[in-house]
């Protein structure tokens, strides 16, 4: 605790401003000037479309491209290390600036609004704000997840200055982490019908969550990883990265099966035809196995980011453990939201794809 009090002092609360600061507005600049290509998101109640340029996935490899030379080419081997040795003073900034933002989003969007102030602060006024011709909600999972990652790296640069290696168990989750974060921009096109995209409006809740919770509690296994230095058997390594790529299979797998179904009702799934309950409900491929087999591809996913920490402390498990529970009552939430959109439809659906999130369990 003292540690962290003695990490926040003006100067370094002047910096961390700074580095956020000059950190959001860069990805801001990139996503406007940045060449990508452009999809119509799903029809509005107004009837008209949003249209967004893909271009995370440039900008991801940009920063990590400007990283890489700063690293290797210019020699600053513990670049990074500055965000690990700032990391409380820009938990704060982070904190600041998100509700900032809200408080900008909500004055921007209340003449059109007529609910409460609460109601408008915490869930938004507007379901899809723009500044300047950005979508801020499509964007803020830009610096949400580029930032997240630059955390987590930030935590090998530290172990590095501080032991003079990078384990392996830090190296997995390094890896682990930017192929799944590199395939999220990959996926981008996907985002747009996700649900916080359609409906969710942009206010704290999402605001918070892009900017201060993703970046900062999901960065949480890095502490632990750091002390770390002893190697991995063989056979631990093989079973994280089996656990991993199995989540990695399922999680993106059924992800892109819903995706591809979606966008084409004609698609072909796992080599046939797409099979349907009403032409409505996809009941071929992962969709046939298990009704939310990507939230439970995706928990193995957190479990393979944590298990290299070992068992040492158990604050590192937060993070799996939470989202594990998040999106246990997520799949129920979505069942119910699904039994009220595709009644019977729905209960026919569930005849044939009988487990929620673990076949033959649950
Ligand atoms: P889903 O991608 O599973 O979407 C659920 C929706 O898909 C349903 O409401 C329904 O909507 C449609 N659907 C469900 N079953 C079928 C079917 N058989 N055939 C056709 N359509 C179907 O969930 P989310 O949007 O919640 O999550 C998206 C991803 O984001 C997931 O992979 C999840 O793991 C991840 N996520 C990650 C979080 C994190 O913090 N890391 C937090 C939350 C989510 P419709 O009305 O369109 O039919």
């Amino acid at each position: 605790m003292q540690e962290i009090l003695d990490s926040v002092t003006l100067v370094s609360l002047a910096r961390a401003s700074a580095m956020f600061g000059g950190f959001v507005v860069a990805l801001f600049v990139l996503s406007r000037l940045m060449p990508g290509r452009r999809l119509q998101g799903v029809e509005l109640a107004d009837g008209t479309r949003i249209t967004y340029k893909l271009n995370g996935l440039a900008i991801f490899f940009t920063v990590w491209a400007a990283v890489g030379v700063a690293t290797l080419g210019l020699g600053h081997t513990t670049l990074l290390a500055v965000v690990y040795d700032h990391f409380w003073p820009l938990l704060i900034v982070a904190n600041i600036f998100a509700f900032a933002m809200t408080g900008v989003l909500y004055l921007q969007g209340r003449r059109r609004w007529e609910g409460s102030v609460v109601g408008g602060l915490f869930y938004g006024t507007e379901l899809n704000p723009n500044w300047l011709g950005v979508d801020l909600k499509m964007f803020s999972y830009r610096p949400s997840l580029i930032g997240l990652h630059l955390i987590v790296a930030s935590f090998a640069y530290a172990q590095y200055r501080q032991h003079g290696v990078v384990s392996t168990p830090m190296w997995l989750t390094q890896i682990f982490f930017f192929i799944y974060l590199a395939n999220y921009f990959q996926f981008e096109y996907g985002m747009v019908h996700t649900w916080d995209v359609i409906a969710e409006r942009f206010g704290w809740m999402l605001v918070w969550g892009d900017y201060v919770l993703v970046p900062f509690f999901y960065s949480i296994v890095g502490w632990t990883l750091i002390g770390r230095t002893e190697p991995l058997a063989p056979l631990a390594v093989t079973g994280l990265c089996a656990l991993f790529a199995a989540g990695f299979w399922l999680f993106r797998g059924s992800n892109q099966q819903k995706h591809r179904y979606k966008t084409d009702r004609t698609a072909s799934i796992w080599g046939r035809p797409a099979e349907t309950v009403g032409g409505r409900l996809l009941v071929s491929g992962f969709w046939g196995v298990g009704r939310h087999l990507n939230y439970t591809g995706e928990i193995m996913i957190y479990f393979a980011f944590t298990l290299p920490a070992g068992f040492g402390s158990m604050s590192a498990y937060l993070l799996p453990l939470w989202l594990t529970g998040l999106l246990v009552h997520r799949a129920w939430r979505d069942d119910r939201r699904c039994r009220a959109k595709y009644g019977e439809l729905w209960d026919e659906y569930c005849s044939r794809a009988k487990f929620r999130m673990v076949p033959f369990i649950y």
